[in-house]
This record gives structure tokens, C-alpha cells and sequence, in this order.
């Protein structure tokens, strides 16, 4: 038996790479499910407030991310669909957690170094400078409690959660060293072949919700029109015709995956792409890739605006889900309380 369990923070609307990175294969998954298998999705928001939120705006993203999740065409009644901090099981397993967890290698992941020189360059003139928190230091050991709680054996995400994974694999080993075999499972990483869409101004970057630069992503709510533009004005080079490099032509590369992956099986691999715009100009890529992303998020855009109409039927589904991801997180969670010696 599966059990599938994935997350996305609510931090913006979700975009193209949260799309073909992860929640088209979550919902791939839901398609190839088994009867007996689990599907469980969670909407982060334990993780989005590792940096300063505004409130006001974190419940509209909250909402907005629950829409995403319907449109792309999770079924609530298939799938267990939560936010995350209706469920104290996760803080709770973090806890526990905790004491596996080597500050040292903390410091090393790559998220961490990454944002806290981000958190620091990007704000050294302001007075009230954000400094990096414990939280973001430390969510990675949220992560695995995550994962591990819900008694997840097989994880979907982009190639920026891989070495997130490998964290929680060891923390699972480690504990159930001390304390007996099998009460944490080592889940298994699921990478989608769409592993890592770039950003569009900065074709050295994976696109992102929390990137500055609005014009870096496509977002799945965008227009027909926005969609061609952010594609338009996208940094490419001025090198003649169209080849596949990401090393050395990144944001062409990035142009040429993002026509493959949106393709719909037109297109067996990159090199198909590459004879098919051979000569091509940098104008006419843009424009086929424009209409490839269309094709290919265009009816997401239209669900969203449904169900992001209907907030009634949203909240039920996030209570319904909070139900059943309690009662799911409560098996794993008690059965480490156990081994550790909480019951008495
Ligand atoms: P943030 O900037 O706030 O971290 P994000 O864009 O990285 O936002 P997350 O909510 O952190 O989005 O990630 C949700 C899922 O999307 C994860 O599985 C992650 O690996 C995947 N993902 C994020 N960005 C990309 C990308 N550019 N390409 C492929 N997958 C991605
Ligand atoms: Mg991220």
C-alpha cells in the first residue's frame, strides 16, 4: 500500500514550476492510485511563516492555494486536502524529531544558506533588517515530521526538495535505531521529469513563489496575454537559432523544457523540440512556448475561478480534510509517543 504525501507552501499563487515540478504529478498520482492507497496533500502554512507574513494576505494565499489544488483536479473525496496548522500531530513530531536532528548539517542545506544571505543582502539598508528565526533554521526538521507522521512511503517534489528528503530518510533510520525497528517509514523521493523550471528573468534560478521579481514566473491564474508577455520579455541570449544547453544557454534551455513539458506527448524529449525550431528566432520560440503553457494551464486558470467563488464549499473541504488528516497523523504520532516512553 502508498501512501502518497506531498506539500506546498501558501505563499502566492502557485506557478508554472509548482505545476509541472509537482502538482500535475500529484494529480497523475490521484489517476494511477490504487483503491487502498493513500493520497495527502497539505498547504504548508507552518512552513510560510518560517519569514515574516502579513497576516491579511496569508489567509487569502491560504484560500487561493485550496483553489489551485481543485483545479488542477484533486478530488477531496480521493485525496485528503489540509492545512497544515489544523494539525498539531506535525509540530508535535517535530519536537520529537528534534533530538535526531545535527545542527551542523542544518546549517549546511542549501534552502538555508540560500535564504538567509537573501534575507540579509536584500535588506541591509532598512533599520529593521528581518533576522533569519529558528523557525527557518529548523524547518527542514518540520518537513520530515511532515512526511513521517502521516507514515508517508512515497513523496512527490521538484529537485529543490531532494536533499529535504534525504534529511528525513536519516532522521527516520536514526530514530528508529534508538528506539526499535518500523515505527518511522523512510519514504521514497518522487522526482517529476519537469525537475527544476527556471526563472524567467534569471535563467540560473529555479522559478519561485517568494522571488521578487513578479515577471520571474508564470502563475496559473495568468491570463492569455500575461502569460505571452512574461514569455516575451523573457532573458534569453543572442546567440542565432535554437539548441539545447542548459550549462551554457540556460534561458533558451529553459524555453525548450518548458515547450516539452507543457506539450502534451507532441514532443518526446528535447532534441524533438530542438529540430522541430531549428533556425527558429528567439521571437518564435517565445511565442511557441507562450501557446505550449497555455495549452497546457489554460483550463487550471478557468477551474480556479470556480472555485475560488464558491468559499463555502472551500472551507468545508479544508475541515473535512483537517478530520481525516488528524486521524491519519494520530496513528504514527502515538505509536512514537509509545517508543519514547510519553505513555505511562
Ligand atoms: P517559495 O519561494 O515560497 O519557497 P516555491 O515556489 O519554492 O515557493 P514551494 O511551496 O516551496 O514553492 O514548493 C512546492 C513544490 O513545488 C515543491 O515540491 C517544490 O519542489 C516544487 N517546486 C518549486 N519550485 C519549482 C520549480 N521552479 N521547478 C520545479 N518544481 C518546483
Ligand atoms: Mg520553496
Amino acid at each position: 500500500r502508498k501512501v502518497i504525501f506531498s506539500g506546498i507552501q501558501p505563499t502566492g499563487v502557485p506557478h508554472l514550476g509548482n505545476y509541472l515540478g509537482a502538482l500535475r504529478e500529484w494529480f497523475r498520482l490521484q489517476q494511477n492510485a490504487g483503491a487502498d492507497d493513500a493520497l495527502i496533500f497539505s498547504l504548508v502554512d507552518q512552513h510560510a511563516i518560517t519569514v515574516h507574513q502579513d497576516p491579511k494576505q496569508l489567509r487569502q494565499w491560504k484560500k487561493e492555494s485550496l483553489a489551485i489544488l481543485l483545479a488542477i483536479g484533486l478530488d477531496p473525496k480521493r485525496c485528503i486536502l489540509f492545512h497544515q496548522s489544523d494539525v498539531p500531530a506535525h509540530v508535535e513530531m517535530m519536537w520529537i524529531l528534534s533530538r535526531q536532528a545535527s545542527t551542523g548539517y542544518l546549517g549546511r542545506m542549501t534552502q538555508w544558506k540560500d535564504k538567509t544571505t537573501n534575507l540579509i543582502r536584500g535588506n541591509s539598508t532598512s533599520a529593521d533588517t528581518p533576522k533569519p528565526g529558528l523557525s527557518l533554521f529548523a524547518y527542514p526538521v518540520l518537513q520530515a515530521a511532515d512526511v513521517l507522521v502521516h507514515g508517508a512511503t512515497h513523496v512527490p517534489v521538484g529537485e529543490d526538495q531532494v536533499q529535504h528528503l534525504e534529511f528525513s530518510r536519516e532522521l527516520a533510520t536514526s530514530f528508529n535505531h534508538s528506539y526499535g525497528k518500523g515505527i518511522l517509514t523512510p519514504p521514497t523521493t518522487l522526482i517529476s521529469p519537469a525537475k527544476r523550471v527556471m526563472s524567467l528573468v534569471n535563467p540560473n534560478a529555479k522559478m519561485s513563489k517568494s522571488a521578487v521579481n513578479p515577471k520571474s514566473r508564470i502563475l496559473l491564474t495568468d491570463s492569455t496575454e500575461a502569460i505571452g508577455m512574461k514569455l516575451k520579455s523573457a532573458l534569453t541570449d543572442s546567440v542565432e537559432g535554437v539548441t539545447y544547453d542548459p550549462a551554457v544557454r540556460p534561458g533558451v534551455s529553459n524555453l525548450v523544457d518548458a515547450i516539452l513539458y507543457t506539450s502534451d506527448g507532441e514532443y518526446g524529449s528535447q532534441e524533438d523540440v530542438v529540430r522541430d525550431l531549428q533556425g527558429a528566432s528567439m521571437r518564435a520560440l517565445k511565442e511557441k512556448a507562450a501557446e505550449s503553457v497555455e495549452r497546457a494551464i489554460g483550463p487550471v486558470r478557468e477551474q480556479y475561478f470556480e472555485f475560488i467563488a464558491d468559499e463555502r464549499m472551500l472551507r468545508e473541504i479544508a475541515t473535512d480534510g483537517a478530520e481525516r488528516a488528524k486521524q491519519n497523523a494520530g496513528v504514527v504520532l502515538k505509536r512514537a509517543q509509545r517508543a519514547i516512553g510519553f505513555d505511562w
